[in-house]
């Protein structure tokens, strides 16, 4: 026999009960973002190899060893899966000069890719929600942000999440702190890994991230970012900590949280949660005002974050989000030549008039088709047999009474269908209901 091929390790089939979930989850989340006057933008999945080695910074876990990328065998161009979307949004921003004149809110949602060893939560095709704010510079923006996630997460009924935050400061700042930490690290070269020992002059702030529990006690005692702030800088993250304070927003200051990715500078937060283990960051985020410039655009102030829709949904699970599997209408039986060109007929007439209809196939007894009807979870089955064609009508049986008793049934005259459906399966009255 022929040996099946698998999907790629770490790149997830999302089968339908699961699929019926996220629908759910995406259109709660279109919802929400319609509600804070975010408009939805589409990139590409593959983008050139500089634009995140630009972005994301060289000396990056996602840079160096996360990303899938390859050369175009035509025309020999370096290529890459989008690791995140920020740098996507960005480029396309700039490209189509949507930042004329106007600041722009911004989101998109779709399937990232990073070669990472995959784990519960961890996976090398996952998807983000990216929220993009581009061309506002107050602490407001970055409020908003963290209140839109709040929402999200009340919206959905998800309890145990934590949001951290830190201030990244400005260049300038970073800049300081990281000489004083460059110098306080050779101090100490003999406790370095060697991933820290690489990154002392490229992206010593990253060294700070390690999880080497042998390194611990060493960071523990570096400089600290957080005395290198300067006063427009604290004015802002006091900005940011006032909004939440008064939208009630509880927050724990983290001065280790640094985040992956290079471009980020003032505010940063993560929300996390203790419910799934290991990777238990659903979202992340903060401001990136140098990243525009740094693609090649007029200098603009940004923020943004991404939620990892596989860990939230894992989250909202957890929390009791629950599928509720989508069911037809109705369900159409038939029994010979006539009835099924008859329950064609029907129910492209029905659907034409906004109701959900499966129409059996395959054959079978009017029995059997009945149990499929059943199993489908319809409201009622239409039933089709010579006598139906005849009278040019068909027979409406209700599947689902209050007391689990057979369901009512009667012949109704075709062009009545429509109007008897709707009243008798949602009550409703409606004016041109025939066919
Ligand atoms: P982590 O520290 O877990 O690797 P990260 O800092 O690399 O996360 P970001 O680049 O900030 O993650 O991406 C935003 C969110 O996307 C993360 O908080 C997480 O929820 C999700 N995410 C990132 N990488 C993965 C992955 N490989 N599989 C599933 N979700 C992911
Ligand atoms: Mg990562």
């Amino acid at each position: 026999m022929t040996q099946a091929i698998k999907a790629v390790r770490g790149m997830n089939d999302i089968l339908p009960d699961e699929a019926d979930l996220w629908e759910q989850f995406e259109d709660a989340a279109r919802d929400w973002l319609r509600a804070y006057g975010y408009r939805p933008i589409r990139m590409p999945l593959v983008e050139p190899t500089p634009l995140f080695s630009r972005a994301i910074g060289e000396v990056t876990d996602i840079v160096e060893k996360e990303m899938y990328s390859f050369e175009d065998a035509l025309n020999g161009e370096n290529l890459t899966l989008r690791p995140e979307g920020t740098a996507s949004c960005v480029r396309a921003v700039l490209e189509h000069n949507l930042l004329y004149n106007a600041p722009q809110r911004l989101y998109y949602s779709g399937p990232m890719f990073r070669h990472e060893r995959p784990q519960k939560g961890r996976y090398r095709q996952f998807h983000q929600i990216g929220v993009e704010a581009l061309g506002f510079a107050g602490p407001d923006i970055d409020a908003e942000h963290i209140m839109m996630c709040q929402r999200l997460w009340d919206d959905l009924g998800i309890e145990d999440v934590r949001l951290e935050l830190n201030s990244l400061g400005s260049p300038d700042e970073r800049g300081r702190h990281r000489a004083a930490l460059i110098a306080y690290l050779e101090g100490h070269a003999d406790q370095l890994d060697d991933d820290a020992r690489r990154r002392l002059h490229s992206n010593p702030l990253r060294i700070l991230d390690t999880k080497n529990p042998l390194m611990q006690s060493l960071i523990e005692a570096a400089p600290r970012l957080d005395e290198y702030l300067g006063e427009q800088t604290l004015a802002h993250f006091d900005g940011v900590k006032a909004y939440l304070k008064d939208a009630g927003i509880p927050f724990r200051l983290n001065h280790r949280l640094v985040r992956g990715l290079d471009y980020y500078n003032l505010t940063v937060f993560e929300w996390t949660t203790d419910r799934l283990g290991a990777q238990g960051t659903i979202c992340a985020g903060g401001r990136y005002d140098g990243l525009v410039a740094q693609l090649g655009g007029k200098p603009s102030p940004a923020c943004g974050f991404a939620i990892g829709m596989e860990r939230l949904l894992l989250l909202w699970q957890e929390c009791g989000g629950q599928t509720e599997r989508p069911a037809p209408d109705l369900y159409v039986v038939h029994q010979g030549e006539a009835a099924q060109r008859l329950a064609f007929r029907v129910a492209e007439s029905l659907r034409g008039n906004g109701f959900a209809l499966t129409l059996h196939c395959g054959g079978g007894s009017f029995k059997s088709q009945m149990k499929k009807a059943d199993a489908s979870g319809a409201q009622a089955a239409l039933i089709i047999g010579d006598d139906e064609v005849q009278a040019n009508a068909v027979t409406l049986k209700l599947l689902r009474t209050a007391d689990g008793q057979p369901g009512e049934q009667r012949r109704v005259g075709i062009d009545l269908l429509g109007e008897e459906i709707a009243r008798t399966l949602y009550d409703l009255e409606d004016d041109d209901g025939g066919l």
